[in-house]
């Protein structure tokens, strides 16, 4: 071994070289650690969460008219829709409709094959839960979305 790199393990030259970044870095100015849940993190626009169907604002119905390109385009198979025909005006609608939350990849196809941008993946994040339990959310969870607990310091 050649004298330089020698000199520069006896004397801990890496070391030190890397523990003065490491020190260059831990003043209060420079800690960018977020302080969840008390401060709710920034989420990327494009960011695919938890799915919310949307309503009408006038009357409030569901925007949903059950046709079922959202069940049939998920990879996963874990939309249910099912539907009905008024027997007046012969439209179909909605009857029920059931999304297992707990098989989702969030991929977004749901939302890309509906025709009247009714699902959609909303940049809501916490969906975690202790059991599988509660993950098959219905029509009425699913038109109402999450209610995160709000914590105050
Ligand atoms: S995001 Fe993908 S996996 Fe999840 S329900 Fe939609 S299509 Fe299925
Ligand atoms: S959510 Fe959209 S794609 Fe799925 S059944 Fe309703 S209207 Fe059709």
């Amino acid at each position: 071994m050649s004298v330089a790199p020698l000199l520069r393990k006896i004397f801990l030259v890496d070391l030190i070289k890397g523990l003065s970044v490491t020190f260059r870095s831990q003043h209060p100015d420079e800690l960018i650690t977020e302080q969840y849940p008390l401060e709710r993190p920034w989420i990327a626009e494009r960011y695919r969460g938890q799915p919310r169907m949307a309503v009408n604002p006038d009357t409030g119905e569901s925007l949903c008219n059950g046709c079922g390109a959202c069940a049939l385009a998920c990879p996963e198979k874990l939309i249910t829709v099912t539907s009905d025909r008024d027997p007046v005006t012969k439209k179909k609608y909605m009857t029920s409709y059931t999304y297992d939350v707990s098989r989702c990849m969030f991929c977004g196809l749901c939302q890309e094959s509906c025709p009247t941008d009714c699902i959609e993946l909303s940049q809501d994040y916490e969906m975690a839960l202790y059991s599988r339990e509660g993950m098959t959310l219905d029509r009425v969870r699913l038109e109402k979305g999450p209610e995160p607990t709000e914590y105050a310091r």
